[in-house]
């Protein structure tokens, strides 16, 4: 189960607000003549498939804080496993130069 009470300043999230304008099925709408109703919600990849989760007006923000923890996550691990790259190509390199 997940801890919903979990502090949003520690929230990850892999994904982007995005704005949903749909028709709701009702027949005598404004949304039947194209006056679509505006929804927020969130999109992701999961296993292979685009998800939407419908998002709150009071969601919108914290969404877009998490998703940019996570860009910023992704960034740091990125530069790390560089860093892991060359930390190996310049060991072999110097083993290399100690073997002449
Ligand atoms: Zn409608």
């Amino acid at each position: 189960m997940i801890d919903v009470s979990k502090r949003n300043e520690s929230l990850l999230i892999r994904g982007s607000v995005v704005k949903v304008r749909r028709t709701c099925g009702k027949a005598q709408c404004k949304c039947v003549d194209g006056e679509l109703h505006e929804t927020w919600a969130l999109s992701y990849s999961y296993e292979g498939r685009t998800r939407m989760i419908p998002l709150r007006e009071e969601d919108i923000g914290v969404a877009r804080q998490a998703i940019k923890r996570y860009q910023k996550s992704l960034n740091w691990l990125e530069s790390q496993a560089i860093q892991g790259i060359k930390h190996l190509h310049a060991t072999v390199k110097a083993a290399k130069r100690r073997a002449r």
